[in-house]
């Protein structure tokens, strides 16, 4: 087939790219314009703020209903739903698209192929090894097909999904591409964690320690629906029927001192690249088994090494003593975050050129864009 038409399916949360935080969101905005420069057909399905270029659009809500995620489950899952009841109805209309390329929910994709003849390519991005129950009756419904962003993110997929599963494709970012041949500017004082605020991230584990060892850390990422330190003083004590505003204000508030700790807020753009280009090491107190680590490969494309506990994709991100440093308990993480100054700016960005960019990334998601339009039914 000369030209393939893919509908890529970036969800009801968050426009691409987005405005700071959004890991999904981020992969789609760096690998849509490799797909096209290949020759692809994008329909990107998204909400009406999404900017990202590409053949085709449908629009379901007008805004990202990132909130919603913070809310009971069921009106999370209905935004997703009613998302997906429209985008199935777009495809019945669009006999042009090929293929399916869904990143929301992996039931979704049984929704979106029925009554169509497109295979459904789904990325999983979260780990889900502790609900296989939920997935106990998956079967693809014939057509739907699944890779991970790790390989460890696949093993610990139900058995159900992994039966379907076509492979792992690395997170990309546009920041590896050519990240060996880019200036750096000088490093600073300050460590970072950059990412939402959540127990699963596990900034309380950073901050504690930032004290032990004495270095400066910078906490960036939102407090569920709060990306303004301001936003958050002023919403007061209603902000605690947040779980991820609660976990801040008891764990890992107690340790910000505004001087050696300190929470900005989101950042984004070049105020981003800025905080993590000038940070001696990216930090990962990980609490769970982080399935693709966005912000560690944009850390190693920025020249910026990785400390973390040794979970979930760390281990197949870094190479330990060249582009990072990986530890199995507290006192591991501590002496890790004081040897990073040893490892070379240089070695993580050459890293992240070879191994993270988004057309390395494009190139692996054509390939499984033909393999599930020509041998789907023998995988
Ligand atoms: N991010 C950002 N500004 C912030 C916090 C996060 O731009 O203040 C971005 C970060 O650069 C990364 C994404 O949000 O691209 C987080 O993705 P990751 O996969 O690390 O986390 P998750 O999707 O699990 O929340």
């Amino acid at each position: 087939m000369s030209t393939l038409t893919v509908l890529m399916n970036a969800g009801p949360w968050l426009p691409v790219p987005p405005n700071g935080y959004g890991g999904i969101e981020n992969v789609i905005a760096a690998l849509v314009p490799e797909l096209r420069r290949r020759g692809v057909r994008v329909v990107l399905a998204t909400v009406g703020t999404s900017t990202l270029a590409a053949e085709d659009r449908i629009v379901t809500f007008d805004d990202g209903q990132f909130a919603q995620l913070q809310r009971p489950y069921n009106r999370a899952a209905g935004v997703a739903a009613a998302h997906m009841h429209q985008v199935a109805r777009e495809l019945q209309r669009r006999p042009e698209i090929d293929v399916v390329h869904d990143n929301v929910e992996v039931w979704g994709p049984v929704v979106l192929s029925a009554g169509t003849g497109a295979p459904v390519l789904h990325t999983l991005h979260w780990d889900l090894a502790k609900h296989p129950a939920l997935y106990s009756g998956f079967d693809g419904g014939g057509r739907v097909f699944v890779n991970g962003v790790s390989a460890s993110q696949l093993a610990r997929a139900p058995a159900a999904l992994r039966a379907h599963s076509v492979g792992h494709v690395y997170l990309a970012t546009p920041l590896a591409t050519d990240a060996d041949q880019r200036v750096r500017p000088p490093k600073g004082d300050h460590s970072v964690v950059l990412g939402r605020i959540s127990a699963l991230k596990g900034q309380h584990l950073a901050a504690r320690l930032a004290h032990r060892v004495g270095r400066r850390l910078v906490l960036a990422g939102p407090i569920g629906p709060y990306h303004r330190p301001e936003d958050l003083v002023a919403s007061g004590d209603a902000a605690l029927s947040n779980p991820d505003v609660r976990y801040w204000r008891e764990s890992v508030e107690p340790f910000v001192d505004g001087e050696l700790v300190r929470w900005v807020g989101t950042v984004a753009g070049a105020e981003r690249d800025e905080l993590v280009a000038t940070a001696r090491a990216m930090l990962f107190p990980l609490r769970w088994e982080e399935p693709g680590g966005t912000a560690a490969v944009e850390s190693l494309a920025l020249g910026t090494p990785v400390i973390g506990l040794r979970r979930g994709c760390l281990p197949e991100l870094i190479e330990p003593g060249v582009t990072g440093l990986l530890a199995d308990d507290e006192d591991g993480f501590a002496e890790a975050w004081r040897l990073a100054d040893r490892l070379s700016p240089a070695d993580c960005a050459a890293s992240a050129a070879q191994r993270f960019t988004p057309s390395r990334a494009a190139d692996e998601y054509v390939a499984l864009y033909h393999r599930i339009l020509t041998r789907g039914a023998d995988l």
